[in-house]
């Protein structure tokens, strides 16, 4: 569709051609593709339609098995960890090149577990994990400790090693650039690995452990295990044999993963959790500007990002004319078949999160918040949702407390910058905020205020490589992208020997 959001699904275009031909749907353990040892399947599903994509291998327990000892042979007695790291970043960077090879097939494969728009797919995601793996490949053979300046007559220095079996378990939202967000930055520590992905996102990654093996990355360094969270994810995390679990998803199933690996074999943890993320813009900021910010904060992905803008804080001074635009491109938004180029948002992922979605929005209602546009499905088939805005919300309505994780905005009005602050951070999360101001002092005030990971002045989703990522207070701890990540994966080691002839005791 585009022009009229109602059209979403009377279009009889279909976008058949663009639906590529799934070939893995099998487990990746020590360079196969296998079937899980119990030899089950599970669905993954088109939210275009509903309908039934393909049947995918369903890792358990004893595949978790496998696959760790796959990874453990690999880090304990394979050439990975060993090789130079230049060697490393040369595979990575093949790696790379053969996922620019692919970027439509794997853009589809995207669009038709997770809903993304295919361009996006193409012009961003895509290509971004071609550029993460170069990132992290031109750091591998720049790794070095340092020679510490001891206070005795004592030699001392620090290794860097890499941390050895790591469990990355990842969300629905972005298959793609959450697997290399953490696969790469292990990769180029020496690590190996085994990687969970969603069970609603299964198929990009199996084609890029088949990338991987392509490229000559060793058998065993990656291994991917398809399944569902409380099997195959539990697994992973109380793992007597997994060094490390890099997490990222709810708030709630992260608790879960730090309690099980304090209570298996204390294994570092690393997680990324939700948000609920502000976004203040003040009375000086460019209208356009900033209602364009304010929409594509919360639409982009289709709400689905975990630093989503959902709670949108407008100074007094400009607020009656603000609502008035943002209204206006809010109706105007582009939903339908994430394969259509026109369109700008395509369906929630699934049946369940169009629901809660759904369902968080009669609960908005029935706090007495009012709908300035949106609220409803779009369509029949597919898991469609209107952008959604509320105003006439109460800091202490669920709406404004809970991250919704689907196109739904708060709408709010304030006052002072004091009042601005106070509010962004009167929220349990900490992963994200905007600011929208010319002002360079309150810029600069607001940005030291606020308690989250990353703050974007007069941007929104400014990502990169090279900008670190993650959370304060529930929003968990743990960096991803940046050399930060790069270190999340290597131990420091101390290494001290007396000078000659020198007293060490
Ligand atoms: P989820 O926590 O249900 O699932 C995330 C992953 O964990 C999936 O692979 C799932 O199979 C697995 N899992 C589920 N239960 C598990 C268990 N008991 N043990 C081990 N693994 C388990 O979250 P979701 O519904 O997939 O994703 C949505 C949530 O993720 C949102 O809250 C969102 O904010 C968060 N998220 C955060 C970030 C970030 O970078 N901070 C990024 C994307 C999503």
């Amino acid at each position: 569709m585009a022009e009229n959001q109602s059209d979403v699904n009377g279009s009889p275009k279909t976008y058949d051609e663009h639906v590529p031909e799934i070939k893995f749907t099998k487990l990746f353990i020590n360079g196969e593709f296998v079937d899980s040892v119990k030899g089950r399947t599970f669905e993954t599903i088109d939210p275009r339609n509903g309908e039934v994509t393909a049947r995918v291998a369903e890792g358990d327990k004893e595949d978790v098995d496998l696959a760790v000892k796959a990874a453990r042979q690999a880090f304990d007695h394979g050439p990975w960890p060993r090789m130079p790291g230049y060697q490393r970043g040369r595979i990575m960077s093949k790696f790379a090149d053969l996922i620019e090879e692919n970027i439509d097939e794997l853009a589809a494969l995207d669009t038709i577990d997770a809903g993304k728009l295919f361009s996006m797919g193409k012009a961003v995601d895509i290509p971004h994990a071609a550029t993460c793996l170069r990132y992290y490949a031109g750091a591998a053979d720049k790794i070095h400790g340092e020679v510490l300046k001891m206070s005795r007559e004592l030699h001392g220095y620090t290794l860097l090693e890499p941390v050895g079996v790591v469990g990355h378990i990842i969300p629905w939202n972005f298959p793609t650039t959450m697997f290399f967000m953490k696969v790469a930055p292990a990769m180029a520590a020496g690590c190996t690995m085994v990687v969970k992905p969603a069970e609603q996102t299964p198929l990009s990654a199996l084609f890029y452990a088949h990338l991987a093996k392509k490229a000559g990355v060793p058998d065993g360094v990656i291994n991917v295990v398809t399944g569902f969270g409380s099997t195959a994810g539990a697994a992973i995390t109380s793992h007597m044999d997994v060094d490390m679990v890099c997490f990222t998803g709810s708030t709630e199933v992260g608790r879960i993963v730090m309690q099980t690996a304090a209570t298996s074999n204390l294994k570092q943890v690393s997680l990324e959790l939700g948000g609920k993320s502000p976004v203040m813009i003040f009375d000086d900021a460019d209208l356009d500007t900033a209602t364009d910010l304010a929409l594509m904060g919360i639409v982009h992905n289709k709400g689905e990002v975990c630093v989503a803008g959902s709670r949108v804080y407008v100074q007094e001074g400009i607020y009656e004319e603000f609502e008035k635009k943002l209204f206006t491109k809010a109706k105007a938004w582009p939903v339908g078949d994430p394969f259509d180029p026109k369109v700008q948002q395509g369906p929630q992922v699934d049946k369940k999160q169009f629901e809660k979605i759904l369902s968080y929005i009669e609960h908005g209602k029935r706090e007495g918040a009012i709908l300035l546009t949106g609220g409803e499905r779009l369509g029949t088939k597919g898991y469609y949702i209107q952008p959604t805005i509320f105003t006439n919300v109460k800091e202490d309505n669920v709406i404004v407390k809970d991250e919704i994780f689907g196109p739904v905005m708060s709408l709010m009005k304030f006052k002072t910058v004091e009042e601005a602050i106070k509010r962004a951070n009167g929220t349990r999360y900490g992963l994200a905020a905007g600011i929208v101001t010319k002002n360079i002092d309150v810029a600069n005030t607001v940005s030291r205020s606020i308690r989250a990971g990353v703050i974007w002045i007069n941007c929104y989703f400014a990502f990169d490589n090279d900008c670190p990522y993650g959370g304060y207070k529930t929003s968990g701890f743990g960096r991803d992208f940046g050399l930060e990540a790069l270190h999340k994966y290597l131990n420091v080691k101390s290494v001290v020997t007396p000078l000659y002839n020198s007293p060490w005791l």
